[in-house]
């Protein structure tokens, strides 16, 4: 049977957003993130983070610090009680400087390709499905792969895309996902 799955953007949603987050020591959980991230799990959410990471072309840090950082922040939230069942991120930047991954992609949010890939890979029912983030660019993806809802995570809805949901933190996230 399919899931409805609760899809994550990661800095300034999982992380406090500081420019290009690559190692541990930038990397610092948002506050009421855990409990948030337990009552999700607890509805039967399945959990999955998806993250543009230009910084890896932009040569700011490698794919390895990436993966280095993921696998840490997945302990720590295993800590927490909380399982999260997929972390994609796109490296590709076309105005990046790192020849590997200097160009265009469709996994690069606004692009709907690391969104779609989730909801296969996790058998998701794309309608109650939810993706929160907190850039415009998080809510085009979702938009653009038919997400049931798009929950923008901002004081004041500024800039939010039509078709997009505020909310101004996790509560009203949550009360979002009971629905
Ligand atoms: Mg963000």
């Amino acid at each position: 049977m399919k899931r409805r799955g609760l899809l994550l953007d990661r800095d300034g949603v999982i992380n406090i957003e500081r420019d290009y987050v690559g190692t541990r020591e930038q990397f610092e959980f948002m506050p009421g993130l855990f409990p948030f991230l337990n009552a999700a799990q607890d509805k039967g959410f399945r959990l999955a983070i998806l993250t543009n990471q230009s910084g890896v072309a932009r040569g700011l840090y490698t794919a390895e610090d990436h993966e280095k950082l993921t696998a840490w922040m997945l302990k720590e939230l295993a800590g927490q009680g909380i399982a999260i069942d997929l972390v994609l991120a796109c490296f590709e930047y076309e105005g990046g400087s790192v020849a590997q991954y200097k160009r265009e992609s469709f996994w690069r949010k606004p692009n709907a390709g690391m969104v779609l890939e989730a909801v296969q890979r996790l058998n998701l029912d794309i309608a109650r499905t939810a993706f929160i983030g907190d850039h415009p660019r998080d809510m085009q993806a979702g938009l653009a792969a038919g997400i049931g809802q798009c929950l923008y995570l901002s004081a004041d809805g500024k800039d939010m895309p039509a078709g997009a949901k505020l909310v101004r933190g996790y509560a009203e996230a949550l009360t979002n996902l009971s629905g």
